[in-house]
This record gives C-alpha cells, structure tokens and sequence, in this order.
C-alpha cells in the first residue's frame, strides 16, 4: 500500500498541471505512480471527473488516458450508494485507509470486475482530491484458489511428488512420497533426490543424472528400482519435468514417483503362470512346445538324435477319486520331485497337464542310451511313497519316440510318444514303450466307443443335465452349466470326461456340440419363459469346435432357432485350446464375444495356464478348477492359487466362478476371498432340465431378495431335493 511519507511527496511539489491532457514528466503524480504495479486513480470529488489514471488503471479499465477525460468515477463504478461511502469517507488527508473495500467496477467493454479499492484523500494545488487505489481481485481470488487446488493435489495423490531446487536439493515433497519411502518432510528436504531414491547402481548409471540433464520444459521417464529408508527394494517410476520460471536462475524440476510394486509383481505372477505348471512348479505344456522347436533345431544342425519320452501315471484316475484332488495334487507334486532326483540337470522336464509328464533328453546316441534312461525311471517309482497316513508304489508308463527316426517336427514327435504311452498301457503298465510305425493305427475299445457315440447321437439317446450356478455373496441364481449325459445300454453311465476326448479325436465333437448348443438354448429359453428371473446357461465348447471356423454360424443359429436371447448363453472354452492357439483365438472369440454371449475361461489353473493371454481374450470370467478349491481352505497351495487368480482376474476385470464347492467351509472361504460365483455339489449336483428348473424354483421362493443368509437355506434344498 501507499506509504505516508509519498504522499507527503507530491502534497509538497510546486507545481501540477489542471489537466490530465498535459503529460509532462515532472507531473508529480505521473512520477509516483505511472509505473505502479496496481491501478491508480485521481478524482476530483466535486465533480468526479478523472484527474490522473496510470498506466495499470488504463488497462485494468481498458480505456485509455483521453477518454478517462470525458468519464467521471460513476461510469466505472456503478453503485452510487457505495460511491457516497467511499468519497465522503472521512479519511484523514495523507493518512492510508484502513483497508481496502470490495467494490464491482465496470470495465470500458462492459465485463464487471470484483476489486478492492483503498481510497486516500490528498490536497494537491490547494484542492482535495480522491485517490483510488484498486486491485484486480478477480484474478487474485482465481490465484488464490488454484493454489489451494495445487496444494490440495500436491498432497492428496498416491504418487509421491518431489520438487527440487536448481541445486539438485529437494525443497518440497508431498505426503504420499513420505509413506512410500518412509522418509519425514524433514528427512527429505535439502536432500539430493538420488540420495534419497538410492536407485538400483548398475542400472542407474545408464540415465545419467536425469535431473541434472533435463532441459526446461522437457520430462524423462524411466523405471527404476529404488530402495526405501529402510533398505527394501521399491520398483518405481519416475517422471521428472523441469519447470519454466520467472528467474532465469531457478530451476525447479518436478518428480513424479509411481509405486509399480503391485504391477511388476502380478507381472512376475502372470509369466510364471504362463509358462510353468503352478502345482508342480515344472515347465508347462507351451513351455515344451517352444523348447521341443529349439531343441530339435539344434539336433537338426549338430547332425544329432533326441528322444521324447511321454509319462503318465497309472491308475492316477483312481487314487484321485478314492484320496481326493488334494491328495492326487500332492502325488503329482511327488512325482516331479522323483523325476528331478533322477533326472541330469540338462534334461528338460514338463507336466503336460493332468497325470501327464513329458522328459527330453538332447543328443542321445540310440535307443539303448534312452532305454536306459526309461529304466531309471521307472526304478524311481518302484519304491513305496507316503501320502498322510496312507503308503503305495506308484506306478508309471512311458512312451518314447525319437527324432529324427520316428517324426522330423515337434507335433508329430509329441503325437508318437503319445501312442507309444498309450500301447504301454494297454500292455501292463509301469514299462515303456519305443513307437513303432505300426502302432500308428491303435483302434480298440476308442473305436468302439466312437461307433457307439455316433449311434447314440443319432438315435437322441444323449442327455443333458444341468448344474446350477449362484452368487457367492446371497446364494441367488445365475444360471447352470450344461453337461452331457451318456446312459450306455450295456456298459451303463460313460463319463463325458472319458467319451469327449474321443468324440474330439474322430471328428464327432462337431456334431455332438451343435446337438449341445441347439438343446441347451431351447432348454434356457424354456425356463426363462416361466416367469422366474432369467438366468444364463453355460456351454462346454471343445477346443476342435472353436477352430473347425464353423462356430460363430452354429452358436449364432442356436440362439436364432430357439429364441434365446445372447446375453443368456455363456461360452466355455478351455485354456489348452486357447494356449495351442492364440491368434485364431482371439479372432474367434472377438467374433463369438460380437453376437453378445459370455465366455468363460474353464479349468482355469490346471496346467495349461494362460495367465498371459487372458488379458488379451474376450473372456468374462474364469472357473476356478475344482483341483484348487478341494483343499480349502485347510492346503495352502489351493488357498495360494486361488487368491491369485481372483486377483488377477478381477485386475483384469473379470469375474471368478469356484467349480466343484462341496463344503460350507469352502463357500465361507471363497465369499470372504470376493469370489463372484459358486457352482458345486454344495449348492445342488448337475440335474435333469425339469429338476433343475425346480430347484430354481425353490430357491427363488425361499430367498426372493437374494439375500446373504440365503446360503443358509441352501442344504434344506439338497434334503428336499434328494427325497
Ligand atoms: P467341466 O466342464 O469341468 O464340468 C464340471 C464337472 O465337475 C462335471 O463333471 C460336474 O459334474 C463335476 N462337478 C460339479 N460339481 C462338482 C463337485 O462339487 N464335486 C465334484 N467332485 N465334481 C463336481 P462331468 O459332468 O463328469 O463332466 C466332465 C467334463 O466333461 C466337463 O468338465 C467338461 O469338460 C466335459 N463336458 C461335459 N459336457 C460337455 C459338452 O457338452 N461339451 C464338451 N465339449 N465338453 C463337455
Ligand atoms: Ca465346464
Ligand atoms: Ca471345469
């Protein structure tokens, strides 16, 4: 503000001009105040008309000097009743006003303007006159605010924030650097970013000192891994921006500073899930695959032989189903730890999936040298293991094929030993077997089977059962999943899990999966016709349907014939399928995903995990293999697998359904873990479509809101359901 003593200044010069018009230098308040950096204005309170205006006033006004000649102090400001306070103030003559009060001024192009305006009486040449001095508050007050905003983001974000000085020191830092860190403001300020980042050396040294080589305005980014106050490891990225200001000396830069903990970590999850078998920690099936390639390149170069040898754990089907999942997962885990005692470092061993390992063995000299190696083997077995309480031999069978004597490329090696395994067990077990070219043609019981099936379809003697699916929060239904049937006139009920296979292997699956697809969407639209809130039905599709290229014509023309609308079907596809086949996949299922049905992920975790493409599928939701939910929540490995694939999973945006649920226990695990969907015998076993709408249908009654205490009536259903 004005200090006294200026004011005394020009009360005490000599002469002044009348006019405003004359503009000499030695007008006295030309020389105060022209170059003032607030508006200053000179009235004659008599007349209000304009004495002097400044350089500041004519452009806060935006009038310039002359027309300020022909205005009078009204014109600007338009209440007059605030006008008479402020010019008959009786403000003593050369002493400051108290204050500045808030008045509305209005510019030359009509914007009104919120100031603060300090008035001053001074006597010049004999006479009073009013002195204005007005400050611009709109743009204050918007400074003001966007500070408090600056300040309030400065100190809300989950990214650490750092300012330095032109010296490297830092000045500032935010709230959310010092929980990262672990470091106090005091800590931190004054310090050199660097010092307190500490970033990994090795990698450092490769960006220099990017504080130090920023231009103004540019940003550099990078990831580091920087260590906390306490010593522990922190991925981080880093965006520094070096910020223009006033004083060519001040060189602030601004850092940016991301936690990538949480991401680096389900990165790390996701390629080891990828490639390796998470039960046994063994190299997965697509791992072999891509190893096989190399390894046989490299013996097709050297002019050298390698062997496959496929294995496959006899009557495994049985301890599985007598001991339980958890048990056969603990043999499985068994079993890899026997082949890698026995096998040499360089040896590769996967687990294909289910029972199923695989071993490569490079530069073999004949088949003797890899007898030798089956003997080893299956010496390995020969004595007693212990699972609990429970001692047994296991048993194995081996099939081996050569390269290049039986088969030149990865696929067909793999398709041989797979026919040698399978002539090994058929044999008796627990030995191996070479392929030989006659062994090509391995027809038995398959065949018969395949002629069976093929009848049966024909003749409408296949079934579909239905197993209901419901929230896992209020138990209310979301629809059930369509599993077949097969009532064999001689041999009795025949698993799918052992008629699939063949029906994909010869073709059938074709036929039989349009037969499905068309009778379980006439069957979801029947029951979503009786008034009960519609629900979905769930599909198994068979890796051959989705490539035969057929599907989305097939899947388009069930929902087409029955009626059913798309968002009421759900696809499952397995990942072996989608695994085998990335880019067809994510094209077919794009497709399927463009007529507006679900897919799900089935099985999910068995072995073929595809972790790493599943962000880039279509999918909906992934189902838990009910080999993880078995154990819950007393095994630790299921509690392990399951909480990262609901992370994952619902990282990605996808939901999570836990198949085979039998327990309370397991439900109260999975609901308390924020699993979205429960399918199990715990909730209601696979049944008829006219059984299954009745449970439906009790359900509804018993718990119409979906509640969560509706799990509690859930056993009452099964009691009702089994008498
Ligand atoms: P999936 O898709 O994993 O189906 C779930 C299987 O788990 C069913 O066996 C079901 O009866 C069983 N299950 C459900 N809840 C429980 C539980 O709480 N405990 C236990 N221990 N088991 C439970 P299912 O019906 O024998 O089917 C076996 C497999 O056959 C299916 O496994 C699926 O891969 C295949 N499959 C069945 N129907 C079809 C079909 O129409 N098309 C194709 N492509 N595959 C099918
Ligand atoms: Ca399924
Ligand atoms: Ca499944």
């Amino acid at each position: 503000m004005l200090p006294q003593g200026e004011s005394h200044a020009f009360d005490s010069a000599g002469t002044l001009p009348s006019a405003m018009a004359c503009r000499c230098d030695t007008d006295p308040l030309s020389n105060l105040f022209e170059w003032a950096p607030f508006a200053v204005l000179v009235t004659d309170p008599a007349s209000g008309r304009f004495r002097f205006v400044n350089r500041a006033g004519q452009r806060l006004l935006g009038y310039d000097r002359d027309s300020f000649t022909r205005l009078v102090l009204s014109d600007i400001i338009p209440d007059a009743q605030l006008l008479r306070l402020l010019t008959r103030s009786p403000h003593p003559a050369t002493a400051p006003a108290a204050r500045s009060a808030p008045v509305r001024v209005i510019r030359k192009d009509g914007v009104e303007l919120r100031v603060g305006l300090t008035p001053y009486r001074a006597l010049l040449e004999n006479r009073t006159y009013w002195i204005s001095i007005i400050e611009d508050q709109t743009t204050r007050s918007a400074i003001e605010r966007e500070l408090r905003l600056a300040a309030a983001a400065f100190e809300q974000v989950q990214d650490g924030i750092l300012i330095t000085d032109g010296n490297l020191r830092v000045e500032r830092v935010n709230k959310a650097f010092c929980r990262m860190f672990g470091y106090s403001p005091a800590e931190s300020i004054g310090r050199r970013p660097r010092d307190l980042l500490r970033p990994d050396y090795d990698r450092w040294v490769l960006y220099q000192d990017p504080w130090r080589v920023l231009d103004e305005g540019a940003v550099w980014q990078g990831e580091v891994v920087a260590r906390r106050k306490v010593g522990e490891q922190l991925p981080v990225r880093l965006r520094i921006h070096r910020v223009r200001s006033d004083s060519a000396t001040s060189q602030h830069a601004v850092t940016v500073v991301s936690d990538l903990s949480g991401r680096k970590e389900a990165e790390h999850q996701i390629h080891r899930l990828a490639y390796y078998d998470v039960l046994t920690d063994l190299p997965n099936r697509s791992l072999l695959s891509d190893h096989l390639r190399r390894a046989l390149s490299r013996a097709r170069e050297r002019g050298r032989r390698s062997a496959l040898l496929c294995l496959d754990l006899d009557r495994f089907k049985d301890i599985n189903d007598t001991l339980g999942p958890a048990t056969g997962n603990e043999l499985l885990r068994l079993m890899a730890d026997r082949l890698r005692t026995v096998l040499r470092e360089e040896d590769f061993i996967a687990r294909m999936g289910g029972d199923e390992f695989a071993i490569v063995l490079e530069g073999v000299r004949d088949e003797h040298s890899v007898a030798l190696v089956g003997d080893k083997v299956l010496n390995a077995f020969a004595h007693p293991c212990r699972l609990g309480d429970t001692e047994m031999v296991l048993g194995v069978s081996i099939g081996i094929a050569l390269f290049p004597d039986h088969a030149g490329d990865p696929d067909t090696l793999l398709r041989h030993a797979d026919t040698a395994l399978y002539r090994a067990k058929e044999q008796g077990r627990n030995l191996y077997r070479f392929y030989t070219p006659e062994l090509g043609q391995i027809t038995s019981e398959r065949f018969h089977i395949e002629r069976e099936l093929r009848r049966t379809l024909e003749q409408g003697e296949l079934q579909i059962h239905y197993q209901p699916q419901a929230r896992a929060a209020d138990a209310s239904m979301v629809g059930g999943e369509a599993l077949l049937r097969w009532q064999h006139p001689e041999r009795g009920w025949i698993s799918p899990a052992q008629f699939i296979p063949i029906a994909e292997e010869s073709g059938l699956i074709l036929e039989l999966g349009r037969w499905v697809l068309q009778q379980a969407c006439a069957d979801a639209y029947a029951w979503n016709s009786s008034g009960l809130r519609p629900i979905r039905v769930a599909v198994n599709l068979s890796g051959k349907q989705v490539i035969d290229g057929r599907i989305v014509d097939i899947v388009a023309e069930a929902l087409d014939s029955s009626g059913l609308v798309p968002e009421q079907l759900e696809l499952e596809i397995t990942e072996s399928f989608v695994i085998k086949n990335p880019e067809q996949g994510i094209r077919t299922l794009n497709a399927l995903k463009a007529l507006g049905v679900s897919l799900s992920m089935d099985d999910f975790g068995t072995g073929y995990s595809s972790l790493s493409y599943l962000h880039r599928f279509p999918i909906d939701r992934v189902k838990i293999d009910r080999t993880f939910i078995a154990g819950l929540p007393g095994d630790n490995y299921g509690v392990a697998i399951t909480s990262s694939i609901l992370a994952i999973a619902h990282t990605l945006g996808m939901e999570v359904v836990a198949e085979g649920v039998e327990t309370a226990e397991q439900l109260a695990f999975l609901r308390d873990k924020g699993c979205d969907e429960i399918q199990g015998y715990y909730l209601c076993r696979p049944q008829p479509a006219s059984r299954f709408l009745a449970f439906y249908r009790r359900l509804a009654r018993l718990s119409p809101h979906g509640r969560g205490e509706a799990w509690a009536v859930v056993p009452t259903l099964q009691a009702a359901d089994n008498a």
